[in-house]
């Protein structure tokens, strides 16, 4: 297969997206030679979501590209549950609050840090056709028009082609779930005659409206209906959106100069399996949903995340194809629950007196601090747990944020994360730990350092004391810890590092 392709890469993703631009840019922290084929000639500069929650924040920091993105987006209080007003204050994490930041901004910045880091994408390159043996991939790119289509083979392909995901379908993968049940219109526009500063899911008789502040003189309108079904590949037009918004309403405001207009559903699918040999499939081509809490481009980032720094271990040969399965049995329940959390929302969000009565509960019960920080948990994505060995109450979440006291100085965990390096972290100067890790050679850093706090904070449980150790994934999660007193379980370390970093040669 490889001979006769244009061109060869060690992986190919399909789709220069958030999900697609971050998992390249994770491939090629570790080395690993990526291309992206992107169909569109170039950035249209629209933007679906309009910003970014804790977790995908700290995944961000733990990067060290952060600061980029909130330099130019606007920290946010709060965040809402179907419209219900969630309150972060009191989450435990330096990033807790969400940032407001256009999807165009995010893609910007990604493609920024990819081109520095050395990433190829190919614009006007759509995936067509998808083809696999026991040892490659490859994949047809068409270049529209007249021009030849052309063949890369690859190792491995990623499809991160959004939610219609040729890849998806190519590769047989079912997508499962319940179709739309109602039609939402959206449009970036001028309001002349909008008085109100902004409204936020006004409820009326057949469904609810809102109206969003985006930049000086410009709002985005987004109407939600319930008496039909949209055709999805039907062009909306600005007359639908004005007439749909005056049945709404009863106004239009002078509704003017649309520069986007676009449609969505509470559609929610998800594929039956996250890898199919050696195609795999990430963010939206791996699962849709009504965007209720603006948790798709999140979900999707942090897909890529967990997926990045495996593909790159198993390209090495340092572990084996089996880590790949990792990514679905690990990936799969947090968008099952992304799902469900959005239908619930959807649910939420119908018109008619029993959804109001459900509503004035609900937000009843979001006064309650462990229900606010229920939901904000699953929200924000800083509940997440994957399955994971041992009792310790770190095991398969994410590591906290902890300033450090190194030999070299200060320094936080996150701040060690940047090289997308596995780590040992000693934290009671434990020579065995440095002895045992030492049989994985450069797989890994082991980093001695003291905690400045006896406690650390954990979203979902609360306050633990210090760990004695800790061996932290790529990904910012917990494979392994030792409790803060007590001798560190040497066995069950030695089976984390052989399950995540490989087996030792
Ligand atoms: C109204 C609305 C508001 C939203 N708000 C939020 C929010 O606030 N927060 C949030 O997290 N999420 C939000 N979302 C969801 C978010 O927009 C998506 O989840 C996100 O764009 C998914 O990113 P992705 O990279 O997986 O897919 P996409 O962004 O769809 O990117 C896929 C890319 O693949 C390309 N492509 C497609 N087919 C091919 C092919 N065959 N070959 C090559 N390239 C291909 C496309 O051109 C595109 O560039 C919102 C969605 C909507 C509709």
């Amino acid at each position: 297969m490889g001979e006769e392709a244009d061109i060869d890469a060690e992986v190919l993703i399909a789709g220069a997206g958030p999900t697609g631009l971050m998992l390249a840019c994770e491939l090629r922290l570790a080395g690993v030679d990526v291309i992206v084929a992107e169909r569109l000639a170039e950035r249209t500069g629209e933007s679906r979501a309009g910003g970014l929650h804790a977790r995908t924040l700290e995944v961000l920091d733990q990067r060290g590209i952060l600061d980029r993105f909130l330099a130019v987006g606007e920290l946010q209080a709060v965040g809402h549950f179907s419209g219900l007003w969630l309150d972060f204050e009191s989450f435990e994490s330096r990033r807790r609050y969400p940032l407001n930041l256009p999807q165009s901004a995010v893609e910007r910045i990604l493609e920024e840090w990819a081109a520095e880091l050395g990433v190829r994408v190919l614009w006007s390159s759509e995936v067509t056709s998808v083809s696999q043996d026991s040892a490659r991939v490859t994949a047809e790119l068409g270049a529209g028009g007249d021009a030849a289509p052309r063949k890369l083979s690859a190792r491995y392909l990623v499809g991160c082609d959004g939610g219609r995901s040729v890849v998806r379908k190519v590769a047989g993968v079912g997508f499962p779930g319940t179709p739309a049940t109602m039609t939402a219109l959206l449009g970036d526009v001028e309001l002349p005659g909008l008085t109100e500063d902004y409204i936020f899911m006004r409820r009326v008789p057949d469904g609810h409206f809102s109206v969003i502040a985006l930049e000086p003189g410009w709002y985005r309108v987004i109407t939600s209906e319930y008496d039909h079904v949209s055709d999805r590949d039907a062009v909306v037009t600005f007359e639908q959106l004005r007439e749909s918004l005056i049945r709404l309403a009863g106004t239009d405001w002078g509704i003017r100069n649309p520069r986007w207009i676009s449609q969505f559903a509470d559609a929610a699918r998800q594929a039956d399996r996250y890898r199919a040999g050696r195609v795999l499939l990430a963010g939206d081509a791996a699962h849709i949903h009504y965007p209720a809490g603006g948790q798709g481009l999140n979900t999707g980032v942090q897909d890529a995340v967990n997926l990045g720094w495996k593909l790159a271990s198993v390209v090495r040969g340092r572990a084996p194809e089996s880590l790949l399965d990792t990514y679905h049995a690990e990936r799969h329940p947090v968008a099952a629950r992304l799902l469900q959390n959005t239908q619930a929302q959807a649910a939420l969000a119908r018109p008619g007196v029993q959804t109001d009565a459900l509503r004035e509960v609900f937000a009843e019960l979001i006064t309650f601090d462990d229900v606010n920080r229920h939901l904000g948990g699953m929200i924000s994505g800083l509940d997440i747990r994957y399955p994971a060995e041992g009792r310790h109450p770190l095991a398969g979440r994410r590591v906290p944020d902890a300033d450090l006291k190194t030999p070299d100085g200060a320094t936080r965990v996150y701040e060690l994360l940047h090289t997308a390096r596995p780590i040992l972290l000693d934290l009671r100067g434990n020579a065995g730990l440095a002895a045992l890790a030492a049989r994985w050679g450069d797989r890994m850093d082991v980093v001695e350092a003291r905690s400045e706090d006896e406690h650390w904070a954990v979203p979902s449980v609360g306050e633990i004391p210090t760990p004695a150790a800790v061996l932290i994934r790529p990904d910012g999660h917990v494979a392994w810890a030792a409790a803060a007193s007590g001798a560190p379980d040497f066995s069950a370390l030695r089976a984390a590092l052989t399950a995540w970093l490989g087996p030792v040669r």
